[in-house]
């Protein structure tokens, strides 16, 4: 089942704001308590929420450095309080930042973390000076070493390999001329942080031979050192319920806020392509005379009270009418727009708000929709013998310019789940891409109805969800992880 991250380590890079990770800046926007090293930038401290507690682990309030001990004792206390912790450090968390120290810590005490590494100072700063660390023909090696005074005991080092899966018995050979023993751990880590990331872990002696075993082939990096043996605690990305799984969210970005963080702090790779976009109508005159000529004005979802304002041209246009909506999201989309629902349904869909109805046959109901609303309330009303007209006031178009390598990416590499919010979408979505060349994904739906529409188009749905919550979907994808 899902198990919750607490703390992140996260790179903050080499000091430019601008350097810091996509995902480093994403998971600090969100954090509640911030601990920070003295090389960071403060500038990308204002990227935490309002509400963060920022505690700089530089300072103590004598004006000294925290000690380890304490910055151990505080990523634990506030873990423990549930709270998002987000350790911060300049450049590389694991590189010459104690990083690993901290993670050692929080794995004893039994307490999630993620890593999201960083550019680090060793690479970015060369760079930023014209310098390239390494280059074709003049150098094939980089040492990234800690300074004299900064080494308290000589301990071991650490070799990385690129381009290396292939003659990779030579290269470990080199390494023993290095002075690396045969018995020094060493580790091969294929497509690293993607999809297949796959990690053979042996000795210089034997991981030339494991690794062929194993299959791994290029693009992988290899580890020589005693810090590879460290995997055997610090491996924590293996363990995240969905690691390795690519998800397609093709939910709208409004109606898919935040979905993407809930998924990808399980472990997965996100490819958000939304299939639905709200276009509002442009005014007309007759959407004018109906709302004056109406007594009701009856709004069945969300995107239909967004556009409102502008189909309305005047909000003077409606004085004197009473407003339904379908249920308590749309009631506060609507609060929004400086409006008050006369009646809110009782949801879910909008048979309820037929069922309840609470005006007279006489009056003149007035649906503002989209141009592919379901008929279930005008059926309902119409049952009542409540008459009910309807003015289309925004368009659900489908996505428009998906990038080309994506689909043809997404057709050739598959997909894990695709995760759809409406029957509209999972046929978009099959038109897209008809066919695939491998890894069809399963589907992730909202509803009944959904999932009906779903398999009409030809997908498997393996997970359903009852509620319409990013929530509720996670749930049911977990559910059938495990009942693999
Ligand atoms: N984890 C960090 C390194 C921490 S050790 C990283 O991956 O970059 C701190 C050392 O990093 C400093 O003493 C300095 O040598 C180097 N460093 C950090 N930021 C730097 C910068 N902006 N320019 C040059 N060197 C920097």
């Amino acid at each position: 089942m899902s198990k919750k991250v607490n703390v992140w380590f996260v790179g903050a890079g080499p000091g430019h704001p601008g350097l810091m990770t996509v995902r480093g800046r994403d998971i600090l926007s969100r954090a509640d308590v911030v601990l920070y090293d003295r090389l960071v930038n403060p500038g990308i401290l204002t990227w935490a929420p309002s509400w963060a507690k920022l505690i700089d682990s530089g300072k103590t309030p004598g004006g000294e450095q925290m000690e380890q001990q304490e910055i151990h004792r505080l990523l634990v206390r506030y873990a423990r309080k549930g709270m998002r912790v987000v350790r911060l450090k300049g450049g590389d968390p694991f590189v010459f930042g104690r990083g690993g120290e901290e993670a050692e810590f929080l794995t004893k005490a039994k307490i999630a973390y993620e890593v999201v590494p960083g550019v680090t100072a060793g690479i970015a700063g060369p760079a930023f000076a014209g310098i390239p660390v390494t280059h074709r023909g003049v150098s094939t090696e980089v040492i990234f070493r800690i300074g004299a005074r900064a080494e308290r005991s000589v301990c071991g080092k650490t070799l990385v390999g690129y381009m290396a899966v292939e003659g990779l018995a030579e290269f470990l050979k080199r390494a023993t001329e290095l002075g690396f023993s045969k018995k020094t751990p060493a580790g091969l880590v294929g497509r690293g942080t993607c999809r297949g990331q796959r990690v053979v872990i042996g000795t210089v002696a034997d991981l030339a031979a494991k690794s062929k075993q194993d299959g791994v082939t290029a693009p992988a990096v290899v580890v020589v050192g005693p810090v590879v043996a460290l995997r055997k605690k610090l491996a924590w990305w293996e363990k995240r319920p969905l690691a390795g799984k690519r998800i397609v969210l093709t939910v709208s970005a409004n109606l898919g806020k935040g979905w993407r963080e809930v998924f990808e702090e399980q472990g997965a790779e996100v490819w958000e392509l939304p299939m639905t976009r709200i276009q509002s109508v442009p005014p007309r005159m007759n959407t004018v005379t109906m709302i004056r000529a109406a007594d009701w004005l009856v709004f069945t979802s969300a995107a239909g009270v967004r556009a409102f304002p502008r189909a309305v041209c005047d909000m003077r246009n409606i004085f004197g009418k009473k407003i339904a909506v379908v249920g308590h999201s749309t009631a506060e989309v609507l609060r929004s727009i400086g409006l008050r629902a006369d009646w809110v349904g009782h949801g879910p869909g909008s048979q309820a708000l037929a069922q309840s109805w609470p005006g007279k046959k006489t009056e003149r109901v007035l649906r503002l929709t989209g141009n592919v609303e379901d008929g279930e309330l005008r059926r309902g009303l119409q049952k009542k013998g409540v008459k009910v007209l309807s003015c289309v006031i925004y368009r659900n178009v489908g996505p428009n310019n998906v990038p080309r390598p994506v689909l043809r990416a997404l057709r050739k590499e598959g997909a894990d789940w695709v995760v759809f919010a409406s029957g509209t979408a999972a046929e978009r979505f099959r038109r897209l891409i008809p066919k695939w060349k491998k890894g069809k994904p399963k589907a992730a739906v909202i509803g009944p109805a959904t999932a009906k529409e779903a398999r009409r188009q030809g997908w498997k749905v393996a997970a359903e969800s009852k509620e319409a919550s990013v929530a509720g979907v996670l749930r049911a994808m977990l559910k059938a992880e495990s009942n693999k």
